[in-house]
């Protein structure tokens, strides 16, 4: 009885870490973007890349490390 609880615990927890990291998803605003590129050039997941004139950002090659934020100098990325 004990062990059905903690496992059902535990796989309680590991859903909701799964939600949790598929929740951190980064979008860039094209109304505040400036084309800089600094995006680009620190995604050392080449997770942006340019559409057009404006970087996009692939979530599936997205680790959620928020490099990209930290460098945008018109905070565009959220
Ligand atoms: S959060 Fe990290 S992995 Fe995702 S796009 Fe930004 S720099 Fe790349
Ligand atoms: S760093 Fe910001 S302003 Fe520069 S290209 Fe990326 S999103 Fe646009």
């Amino acid at each position: 009885m004990k062990k059905t609880f903690w496992a059902l615990l535990l796989i309680i927890l590991i859903i909701v870490s799964c939600k949790s990291i598929s929740d951190i998803a980064f979008k860039i605003d094209e109304d505040n973007c400036i084309s800089c590129g600094e995006c680009v050039n620190v995604c050392r997941h080449n997770a942006i890349v340019y559409d057009g004139d404006k970087p996009v950002i692939i979530q599936s090659k997205c680790v959620g490390c928020g490099e990209c934020v930290s460098v945008c100098p018109k905070s565009a990325i959220k």
